[in-house]
């Protein structure tokens, strides 16, 4: 179905349809070719990891993650409930038990106050996921994960460009992933990169990635066969995608700011409606740089929600929300959670509401969103 103001869009930043040209003049179209070398460079540059290799999507490069962890059956991660499937699954497919921890009320990010009494003796890894872009409280959870040896394995899926008292997200942790979905700021359709910030997981990385061979070993030269060494999977990304991506990567900036306006626009016109207590805006604390990857509004109760939504919808335009809280889903219940264990992820999930958000969207379409909005909640 196609609205009159969709949620979210695809847009050219620059070369992209050049570049994609060029990748196939070039003569190389898989991975790990200029252009994938390109993209892994400029996020390398700006994360300051180790490595980063360029992965299909963050679903890849969180699975990865979770081998180069060695997680086993009976193994923990903390991460929070409010979160993309993806995120437990990673981790959940090699047999580990998610352990749910509750969100803030304010950045609906993982309650870092909550996780150090979530650990036990089996716990081994910490998963922060960066919502909407704006960090998590990482110094806390880096204590607790040094405090108790944990790895920390940051999805920045939602967070590519966005900092941390100074520091790039994806950055910070042993391991960061990032996504390149279409409906993610920087976009290649599907596609994600794994930031590898331990030097001393790089080389395992790199095998896990290219289906458990030293082929990267063997042609640098520093491996006399190319063969099967370890556990892997194809985690690659073809350089067509890459040659998009780079295109958008080059004028991140730009998008970021063209974002921020959007941002802006919406919080401007929204935020007086908080005095009314007709829904509540996202907030954004000081030491963390947003990159204004989504608008969401928190609405009195979830009848208000589903109401606003149709309403919206009437009018030809198109917001969404998420998410089922994973430890709800029927997966979750698999592990023995149920309602009422986690009561902030619980109420807000029903409440929150995103915003039509994408490069072009035109100012007087957002206004349209806006009026729209505004003349629904303040006209009950
Ligand atoms: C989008 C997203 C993912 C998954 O990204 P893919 O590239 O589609 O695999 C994972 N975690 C979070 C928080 C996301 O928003």
């Amino acid at each position: 179905m196609s609205h009159r103001i969709p949620f979210n869009k695809p847009f050219i930043a620059g070369k992209e349809v050049e570049y994609i040209a060029q990748a196939v003049t070039r003569g190389n179209i898989g991975a790990d070719g200029h252009f994938s070398v390109r993209c892994a460079d400029l996020l390398q540059r700006q994360t300051e990891a180790h490595k980063v290799l360029m992965t299909p999507s963050c679903t890849a490069a969180l699975e990865m993650a979770a081998l180069l962890c060695d997680i086993r059956e009976g193994d923990e991660v903390i991460l929070p409930s409010y979160t993309f499937v993806s995120s437990a699954e990673s981790f959940a497919r090699l047999g580990a038990r998610p352990v749910f921890v509750d969100i803030r009320p304010d950045t609906l990010n993982l309650d870092e106050s909550l996780v150090e009494a979530a650990v036990s003796d089996r716990t081994r890894a910490i998963m922060p996921v960066h919502y909407a872009g704006v960090a998590c409280e990482m110094d806390e959870i880096l204590r607790v994960a040094r405090t108790h040896g944990l790895r920390v394995i940051e999805d920045a899926a939602q967070a590519v460009n966005a900092r941390y008292r100074g520091r790039i997200l994806g950055g910070i942790g042993d391991l960061g992933a990032y996504s390149f979905h279409e409906t993610k700021n920087y976009s290649c359709g599907e596609g994600g990169a794994l930031c590898v910030n331990d030097p001393a997981l790089a080389e395992r990385a790199e095998v896990i990635r290219d289906k458990g061979t030293n082929r990267q070993a063997f042609n640098r030269g520093t491996a006399a066969r190319y063969t099967w060494v370890d556990r892997g999977s194809s985690y690659t990304l073809s350089d067509l995608a890459c040659a998009f991506l780079s295109a958008q990567l080059e004028h991140m900036d730009a998008i970021t700011h063209r974002r921020k306006e959007i941002y802006l626009r919406y919080l401007e016109a929204l935020e007086p409606l908080e005095a009314e207590e007709l829904l509540r805006v996202p907030r954004v604390p000081a030491h963390c740089e947003s990159n204004y990857h989504m608008f969401y509004v928190l609405l009195p109760d979830a009848a208000t929600r589903s109401a606003l939504i149709r309403h919206l919808l009437e009018h030809g335009i198109l917001s969404v929300f998420h998410y089922v809280p994973l430890h709800l889903s029927p997966m979750g219940r698999s592990y023995g959670y149920r309602e009422g264990q986690l009561p902030v992820t619980e109420s807000l999930s029903e409440r929150v509401l995103r915003l039509p958000f994408y490069f072009e969207l035109e100012p007087a379409r957002q206004d349209e969103v806006i009026e729209t909005l505004v003349a629904y909640l303040r006209g009950r």
